[in-house]
């Protein structure tokens, strides 16, 4: 399948994204995850990326756009696709308009997955995340076994360095301000579908009854 996963940081897109991957081999592309590897490589990219990222703000929407027109066309894609993180601003949202159609495809639906703020900041600021493979832990919910080990594969589990409470605050910000409207823009194409959910399975749910 080919979504694009809409909802603010801390919604759940990325779980509902692996969850999705397991269904039928779709992969899960996050330009948040693509970013942050290239931060801790320090590559061209990731250093452009980086001050922006730990504020909790935007990074350009050229950046962005010279990834995902490389990304969407690896093989990998072939067998459909989880945007988890992208678009996030209407010019994004354009340009991927314009790939795909370049490209001859079509997106399956766009899903907004809407969390209440309040779950939404809890979530963030118990939120922790393994360095070295990504993997999401949460200090209530879901503990590494060993502290600050992961689970899978050892690496140190820490918390993102923008995942203060200032730079979760500016991200709220910035998703009301830069990426909701995007819902509007999908509801016009005819796209959308809006899941009011904290539970993941419940999304998972929506999106399988869409498909039929
Ligand atoms: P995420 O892991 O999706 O919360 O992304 C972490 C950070 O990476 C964001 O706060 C932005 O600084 C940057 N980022 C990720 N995806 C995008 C995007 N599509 N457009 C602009 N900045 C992005």
């Amino acid at each position: 399948m080919k979504l694009i996963l809409l909802g603010a940081p801390g919604a759940g897109k990325g779980t509902v994204a692996k969850l999705l991957t397991k269904m039928d081999g779709s992969v899960q592309i996050s330009t948040g995850d693509i970013l942050r590897a290239a931060v801790a490589a320090g590559t061209e990219l990731g250093k452009q990326a980086q001050a922006a990222m730990k504020a909790g703000d935007l990074v350009s929407d050229d950046l962005i756009m010279g990834i995902m027109g490389e990304r969407l066309k690896e093989d990998d894609c072939k067998k459909g696709y989880l945007l988890d993180g992208f678009p996030r601003t209407i010019p994004q949202a354009e340009a991927l308009k314009t790939l795909l159609a370049d490209m001859g495809e079509e997106l399956d639906m766009v899903v907004d997955i809407q969390v209440p703020k309040e779950v939404i900041l809890d979530r963030l600021t118990t939120r922790r995340t393994c360095e070295d493979c990504g993997e999401i832990y949460n200090v209530k919910s879901n503990p590494t076994k060993e502290e600050g080990k992961c689970d899978k594969c050892g690496g140190n589990v820490v918390q993102r360095e923008d995942e203060t409470e200032e730079a979760i605050s500016n991200r709220l910000d910035v998703y009301n301000e830069m990426t909701a409207p995007l819902a509007g823009f999908y509801e016009k194409e005819g796209s959308l579908i809006s899941v009011d959910a904290t539970s993941s399975d419940a999304v998972i749910d929506a999106i399988k009854a869409k498909l039929g």
